[in-house]
C-alpha cells in the first residue's frame, strides 16, 4: 500500500468491506508505478487522473444489489448516477453499461448523457434554473423531469397543453429536516434552495392539489443532502416523501404517483480505504424507516454521485521542488487548487489522504516526516495538505491523493490557466499488468489560449473602433 494519513486513524470499515478496500489499494498502488513507467506522468506531464475501472464496476454491482435485496421481485428501479460528480462521456457509457442510468442538471450534462448512449428513459432532469428550452427539449426527449417550483410547473404545463410528453413527470419537495455537517451541501435546510419547501405555510396543500389537478404528474422527488449528512437524516426525508406520496395517493383516490425518486447523496468515507457506509446499510435503513417504500407499489429512482465514483479516482503529481520554509518541508507538486478546488478552499471539510511514492512510482518508504503538500497555483493556500506525516517527499517522487473520483480532477478550475490534466481509465491487461484508455485527454496550451479568447485578441483594441 502506499503511504498516507489515515485522517481519523480508524482505518474500519464493515460489510467485509475492508478486503475490498485493500484490493482497491493494491490496484491503485500498481496503477501508479504503471502510469510512471509507461510515460502517462513525467516531467513534462507532471499530472494525471486516473479511474480503476474494475472498482466503478464493483460499486455499480453493489449498487444493484443493494436495491434487488429490499425491493419486492418486480418493482422498477432506475439508478441514475448525478453527471455532476464525474462528468465524464466515457464514465457515463461505462455506467451504462452497467445499467445506470443519468441525473442531469444543466444542458451540458444532458448532452454528455446523450453522447454516452444513455437512454431517455434512464434520464432524468433535476436542476432549480431549467429554462424553457430545457425543459422543451427534455419533454421532446421523453426524459423525466422533477419540476423545482410552482413557476416551473407553470411552465410545464404550457408545454403538456401544447402536446403531449412521454416523460415521467414530477415535483421536487424539500422536506425540511434539517442539515448535515457541510451546510453548503445540505439540500433540506428549511431555507435550502431546492425544491418546494414542504413546511412552508400552504405548501404541502398546494403540492397535494397539483398532483390532483394534474394526472400526469407521477413521480415525487426528494434529495435530502449529500455529504455530511448522515443516513438517518437522508431516511428520514425519504420518509417524509413517502408520506406525502401515500397523503396524493389516498386523496386522489387511485395511485396518482406511482413513483418516489429519492436523490441521492450517500457520503463517502474519506478517511480509510474502507467502504463505509455502504449501499446495503443504506438500503436496509430504509426499509427499517419506510417499510411501505419497498412493497411494490412504487417504482424507485436513486441519484447516487459522489459514493459511486470517489474511491476509485486517484490524482498523480510529481514533486517538482522540495524545499524548506521556516522549519518545515514543503513539497511543491502539480496537484493543487486546480484538481482539488473544494479541498484547498475548504480543508476542513474536505481534507484528502496522500499517499507518498517515489519517482519510480513505488511507495515511498521511510520514516514520518510532517511536511505540507503545495499546489502550483500562485496563491499561499494552494495547499493539498498542511502539516502531514510521510515519508520525506524529495525533487521527482510523486503524491497521489485519494478518493478524487468525484467532484475532484474531473470539475477543472482554470485558476493560473493551469491545464486539464489527462484522464485515464485503467484495468487489468490480462497478464498481470495495467492497461490505461484515454478518458480525457489533456488539454494543449493552444487550446488555453482559444478558451481566454485567443481569436479575440483585438477586441478592446480595434474591435471597438466605430
Ligand atoms: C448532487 C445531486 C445528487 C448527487 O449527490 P451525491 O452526494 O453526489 O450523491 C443527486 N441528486 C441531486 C438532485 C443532486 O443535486
Amino acid at each position: 500500500m502506499g503511504t498516507y494519513i489515515d485522517v481519523t486513524g480508524d482505518g474500519v470499515g464493515d460489510d467485509g468491506q475492508v478486503g475490498e478496500g485493500a484490493e482497491r489499494a493494491a490496484r491503485r498502488d500498481q496503477a501508479v508505478r504503471a502510469a510512471v513507467e509507461q510515460g502517462l506522468l513525467g516531467p513534462d506531464t507532471p499530472i494525471v487522473g486516473l479511474l480503476d475501472v474494475t472498482g466503478i464496476r464493483e460499486t455499480a454491482a453493489e449498487l444493484r444489489a443493494a436495491f434487488d435485496a429490499v425491493t419486492a421481485p418486480g418493482t422498477p428501479v432506475l439508478h441514475a448516477f448525478a453527471v455532476k460528480a464525474t462528468p465524464l462521456v466515457p464514465v457515463l457509457r461505462l455506467l451504462r453499461a452497467e445499467g445506470v442510468g443519468a441525473e442531469v442538471a444543466s444542458p451540458g450534462e444532458l448532452a454528455l448523457a446523450r453522447a454516452a448512449g444513455v437512454p431517455p428513459a434512464m434520464t432524468v432532469l433535476d436542476s432549480p434554473a431549467k429554462t424553457p428550452a430545457e425543459l422543451r427539449e427534455a419533454l421532446a426527449l421523453g426524459i423525466a423531469v422533477n419540476a423545482d417550483n410552482p413557476q416551473e410547473l407553470e411552465r410545464i404545463d404550457g408545454l403538456m397543453r401544447s402536446g403531449v410528453s412521454r416523460s415521467p413527470l414530477g415535483i421536487r419537495v424539500n422536506p425540511q429536516v434539517g442539515a448535515g455537517s457541510i451546510e453548503a451541501l445540505s439540500t433540506a435546510t428549511a431555507t435550502s434552495k431546492f425544491g418546494v419547501a414542504l413546511r412552508d405555510e400552504g405548501a404541502r396543500e398546494w403540492v397535494v392539489r397539483a398532483y390532483l389537478d394534474r394526472p400526469w404528474l407521477t413521480r415525487l422527488h426528494a434529495h435530502t443532502g449529500s455529504q455530511g449528512v448522515p443516513l438517518s437524516l437522508m431516511a428520514r426525508g425519504v420518509a417524509e416523501a413517502y408520506a406525502l406520496a401515500e397523503e396524493i395517493n389516498r386523496r386522489a383516490g387511485r395511485r396518482r404517483i406511482d413513483t418516489l425518486d429519492i436523490g441521492g447523496g450517500l457520503p463517502v468515507n474519506f478517511a480509510s480505504d474502507a467502504t463505509t457506509p455502504t449501499y446495503a446499510q443504506y438500503a436496509r435503513t430504509l426499509r427499517e424507516t419506510v417499510p411501505g417504500l419497498f412493497d411494490g407499489r412504487y417504482g424507485l429512482v436513486t441519484e447516487f454521485g459522489r459514493s459511486l465514483l470517489a474511491k476509485h479516482g486517484t490524482v498523480v503529481a510529481r514533486v517538482e521542488y522540495a524545499k524548506s520554509a521556516g522549519g518545515r518541508a514543503v513539497a511543491v507538486t502539480h496537484a493543487g487548487v486546480q484538481v482539488a478546488t473544494r479541498t484547498v478552499y475548504a480543508p476542513e471539510n474536505w481534507p484528502l489522504r496522500i499517499a507518498a511514492y517515489d519517482a519510480k512510482g513505488r511507495p515511498k518508504e521511510g520514516p514520518a516526516v510532517v511536511q505540507d503538500i503545495a499546489g502550483p497555483a500562485c496563491f499561499a493556500g494552494d495547499l493539498l495538505a498542511e502539516g502531514r506525516e510521510l515519508p520525506l517527499l524529495e525533487q521527482g517522487d510523486h503524491v497521489a491523493a485519494l478518493d478524487t473520483g468525484a467532484y475532484y480532477f474531473a470539475h477543472h478550475y482554470a485558476y493560473n490557466s493551469l491545464v486539464r490534466p489527462g484522464v485515464y481509465g485503467f484495468g487489468p491487461d490480462g497478464a498481470g499488468g495495467v492497461v490505461f484508455a484515454v478518458v480525457r485527454s489533456p488539454q494543449g496550451i493552444e487550446e488555453v489560449v482559444v478558451e481566454a479568447g485567443g481569436a479575440h485578441a483585438d477586441a478592446l483594441t480595434s474591435g471597438l473602433a466605430p
